[in-house]
């Protein structure tokens, strides 16, 4: 049976910005054209609109936002309070943009995923998908530590048992079911990439060269790429601390053979001085305590983020998803 095409859904894209004052204009009239043209060309309904949600920028974010608000009645605004990070800001997105919105497309506010493949990811929609995952061909614009250290990455998540869809970032479309359901998941810890799989529903994938960023700086540094990797990891695998175990148990034998060869030792009357077996075993066994006490220690750290149930941010400042929705009038 073929699945009967589906209506040009009210598209909602989604851009967190935090300091995008150099971006923001040029990729708003890019989205606006690319909008335009879907309009036209009857795939998305018209009073599909872009909503930006500023993650507490320190610049003329905001302000700029707030100028494009007034100028174009489908430019939408969110303010957060303050910098809450490009996860929770995602989140935020969502829940706004869904209250007026068919599907959502979340895209980076610097134009490196290209929303020339919009069209694209639409059109599996209409096909009958329910998330499309736009994922990168070829990682040309990275650096050699960039891409290897993510080809790890993915590696290292697919044998501890997190399912990632490899090369996508969190570029993708849902439909309104995929994101109430995402929104219902009540986790604090965030790896939108990792929980969007988790929800199961038909999905799909578009491919794309992803461009280098035009101007403003990467908000993501090594040390917050690497958080960010320890993170996502340990949100969604239990396999380290099982690993640990493991290792604790292997550990352990080996000193239970170094006891017996002792004793043997001692009854043939020829000790040794053994000062370095002494210093390696103290170092290797503190240094692995010292691993496991870590590890346990993120996880526990994770249950205590969880436990707080603190909310996930707060919006400050709102007025084009309110007015739409008839909660405010001006
Ligand atoms: N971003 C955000 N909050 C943050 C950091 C980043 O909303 O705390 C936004 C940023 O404005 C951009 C997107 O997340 O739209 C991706 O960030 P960036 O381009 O710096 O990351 P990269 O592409 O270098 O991985
Ligand atoms: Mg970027």
């Amino acid at each position: 049976m073929i699945a009967e095409r589906r209506q040009a859904p009210k598209l909602a894209l989604i851009l967190p910005a935090y300091n995008e004052e150099e971006m923001l204009v040029h990729t708003l009239s890019k989205l606006e054209q690319i909008k335009a043209d879907l309009i036209q060309e009857n795939k998305i309904a018209t009073g599909s609109f872009i909503l930006i949600v500023d993650d507490g920028s320190k610049d003329q974010t905001f302000s700029i936002m707030e100028e494009q608000e007034q100028l174009n009645e489908d430019i939408l605004t969110v303010k957060l309070s303050r910098n809450y990070g490009h996860q929770p800001a995602l989140i935020a997105g969502l829940q706004e943009a869904i209250k007026l919105a068919d599907i959502t497309i979340t895209l980076d506010a610097d134009l490196q995923d290209s929303p020339e493949i919009i069209g694209q990811m639409v059109d599996q929609y209409l096909a009958g998908k329910e998330i499309v995952h736009a994922v990168r061909s070829s990682r040309e614009t990275d650096s050699w530590f960039k891409k290897n250290s993510a080809l790890a990455f993915y590696r290292l998540a697919g044998w501890l048992g997190v399912e990632l869809v490899p090369n996508h970032a969190d570029f993708r479309l849902m439909s309104k079911v995929a994101v109430e359901a995402l929104l219902a998941m009540p986790e604090k810890n965030l790896f939108l990439r990792a929980m969007v799989p988790l929800l199961g529903y038909p999905s799909g994938e578009v491919y794309y060269e992803r461009a280098k960023r035009e101007a403003g700086t990467s908000k993501y540094p090594l040390k917050k790429m690497l958080n960010f990797a320890i993170d996502g990891i340990t949100s969604f695998s239990v396999k380290p601390i099982k690993l640990l175990f493991n290792l604790g148990l292997v550990v352990s034998s080996i000193a239970g053979i170094e006891i017996a060869y002792t004793i043997i030792e001692k009854l043939i009357g020829n000790p040794t001085a053994g000062w370095s077996s002494l210093m390696i075993s103290i170092w290797l066994l503190g240094g692995l305590n010292l691993i496991a006490i870590g590890v346990i220690g993120t996880y526990i750290g994770k249950v205590f983020t969880e436990v707080k149930a603190r909310p996930l941010f707060h919006i400050e400042r709102e007025t084009g998803v309110l007015r739409a929705t008839g909660q405010r009038q001006e």
